[in-house]
C-alpha cells in the first residue's frame, strides 16, 4: 500500500487529521488498531474549546455537535461549602465551551471518513515505523482483517496518532521527556440521571476533589479523587453516591439527583511531554506526544490543536513547496502544550488533596480559590485558559 501521509490510531487526532487532509486534497489512510465498536465506546473527555468547536464545524464535522452539544458559559468552583460561578463570556470577550463527548466526535468523523474520505482500516496494528529519517517512512502492520499478515504502508509523511502507549514514540530517537504522576486518579462513573448542575462543578473538600459533568441532558458523568491504583470495583455504587454527596455539600439547598450507574472506572493522572514531536518524516500528535491530567479539560483540544497545526504546514508543503511550516511543527505546538501543561497542573493541585497534605496546605488552597473568587484578574485568568489557547 502507498499514500501520501500514513496515520497511526483512530483517535480524536487521528480522525480530524484525515478529515482536515482529505478537505485539503491530501490523500491518507488510518490505522486503527482496535474494532470500530470500541473506538466508538471509548468513554474520555467531553469538553470541546471554543476553537475545537470551530475547527469541526470548517471541517464539515459539526452537522450533530451543533444540534446536540451543551453550550457552556461558566463553571462553578465549590470550596468551604460556597459555590463562585465562573463567568466565560463576560471574562474572556464572549468565549464558551461545548459539552460533547469525545464517543460522539469520534463516531461523527468516522462516519464522514468511512463515507467521503480515504481508507480507514479498523483492527490494523502498527507494529513499527521504519526510514523516519529518509523521503520513504514505511510502517509495518498487522491487519486483523487478513488472518494477522503484517502488511507494509509506504508513505511520504507518517503521523504518529496513536495515543499514550502507541508504537510510533518508540521512532523518534534522542527525544528528551518531561513527566510527573500524581499520586491520585478519578474514580469516574456514567450515570442515568440528569445532571443536578446545568454547569460543570468542581469541588475542593477536605475528603479531596470531586467534578460534577455531564455527557447529555439524561446522563450525567462525575468524578471522585481516589488513592493511585483504585480498583474501581472496590467502591459500591451507594458508597459512591455518598462521597459524592459529601464532597458536594454545600450551605444552601442544593442536592446532588442520585441514579443507576452503568459504567466505572479509574483514570491515572499524569503530566508528560516528549520533545521534540518530529524525527525526519514522522510526526507526533495528541497523546502521543504530551499527556494532560484531565482537570483541565485539555486533552482532547490540544490533540485537535496539534493536527490543525500539521494539516496546515502539510497543506504549505503542498502549495509552496516550502517545509518551513512543517519544520516549525514541532516547537508551534510545544509553547501550546506547555500552557495547556502548566494549566492543567495548576488546576490539578489547586483542587486536589495530597496524601500527607497539612493543615496549611488547605488553607493554602482555599486562600488560592479565595483569590480568584473576589480578584477579576485571578479570575480572567482561569477563564482564558479554560476556554482555550489559539492554535498555532
Ligand atoms: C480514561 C481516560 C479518560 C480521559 N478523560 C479526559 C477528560 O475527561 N478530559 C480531557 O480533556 N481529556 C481526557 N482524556 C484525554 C483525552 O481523551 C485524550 O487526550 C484524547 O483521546 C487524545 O486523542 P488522541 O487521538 O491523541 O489519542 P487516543 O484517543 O488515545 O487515540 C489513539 C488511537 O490509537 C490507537 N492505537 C494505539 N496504538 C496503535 C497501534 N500500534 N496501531 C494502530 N492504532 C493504535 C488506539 O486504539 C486509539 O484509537 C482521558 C483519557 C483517558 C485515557
Amino acid at each position: 500500500m502507498r499514500t501520501t501521509v500514513g496515520i497511526i490510531g483512530a483517535g480524536p487526532a487521528g480522525l480530524l487529521l484525515a478529515r482536515l487532509l482529505h478537505t485539503a486534497g491530501i490523500d491518507s489512510v488510518v490505522l486503527e488498531s482496535r474494532d470500530r465498536a470500541y473506538v466508538e465506546r471509548r468513554q474520555r473527555a467531553g469538553i470541546l474549546e471554543q476553537g475545537t468547536v470551530d475547527v469541526l464545524r470548517a471541517a464539515g464535522a459539526a452537522e450533530r455537535l451543533d444540534r446536540e452539544g451543551l453550550r457552556h458559559d461558566g463553571i462553578e468552583l465549590r470550596f468551604d461549602r460556597r459555590r463562585h460561578r465562573v463567568d466565560f463570556p463576560a471574562l474572556t470577550g464572549g468565549r464558551s465551551v461545548t459539552v460533547y463527548a469525545q464517543t460522539e466526535v469520534c463516531k461523527d468523523l468516522i462516519a464522514l471518513q468511512l463515507k467521503e474520505g480515504g481508507p480507514l482500516l479498523f483492527e490494523a496494528e502498527a507494529l513499527a515505523v521504519e526510514d523516519a529519517a529518509t523521503d520513504r517512512p514505511r510502517v509495518r502492520f498487522r491487519h486483523g482483517g487478513t488472518d494477522g499478515a503484517v502488511d507494509v504502508l509506504e508513505c511520504d509523511y507518517v503521523v504518529g496518532c496513536d495515543g499514550f502507549w502507541g508504537v510510533a514514540r518508540a521512532a523518534v530517537p534522542d527525544g528528551r521527556t518531561f513527566e510527573r504522576t500524581y499520586p491520585y486518579g478519578w474514580l469516574g462513573i456514567l450515570a442515568d440521571v440528569a445532571p443536578s448542575h446545568d454547569e460543570l462543578v468542581y469541588a475542593r473538600h477536605d475528603r479531596g476533589f470531586a467534578l460534577l459533568s455531564m455527557r447529555s441532558p439524561s446522563v450525567s458523568r462525575l468524578y471522585l479523587q481516589v488513592p493511585e491504583g483504585t480498583d474501581a470495583e472496590t467502591w459500591s455504587d451507594e458508597e459512591i453516591w455518598a462521597e459524592l454527596e459529601r464532597r458536594f455539600e454545600t450551605d444552601d439547598d442544593w442536592r446532588l439527583e442520585r441514579g443507576p450507574i452503568t459504567q466505572k472506572s479509574v483514570t491515572p493522572m499524569r503530566s508528560y511531554v516528549h520533545e521534540p514531536m518530529r524525527h525526519g518524516r514522522l510526526f507526533l500528535a495528541g497523546d502521543a506526544a504530551h499527556i494532560v491530567p484531565p482537570t483541565g479539560a485539555k486533552g482532547l483540544n490540544l490533540a485537535v490543536g496539534d493536527v490543525v497545526t500539521l494539516a496546515r504546514a502539510l497543506t504549505h508543503q503542498r502549495q509552496t513547496g516550502s517545509a518551513e511550516l512543517l519544520d516549525a511543527y514541532s516547537a508551534t505546538c510545544l509553547r501550546r502544550v506547555w500552557q495547556a501543561e502548566r494549566f492543567s497542573y495548576d488546576m490539578t493541585t489547586l483542587l486536589h488533596r495530597a496524601p500527607g497534605a497539612t493543615p496549611f496546605d488547605d488553607r493554602l488552597q482555599v486562600a488560592r480559590l479565595d483569590r480568584i473568587a473576589s480578584s477579576r484578574a485571578a479570575e480572567t485568568d482561569l477563564a482564558e485558559a479554560y476556554t482555550g489557547f489559539p492554535i498555532g
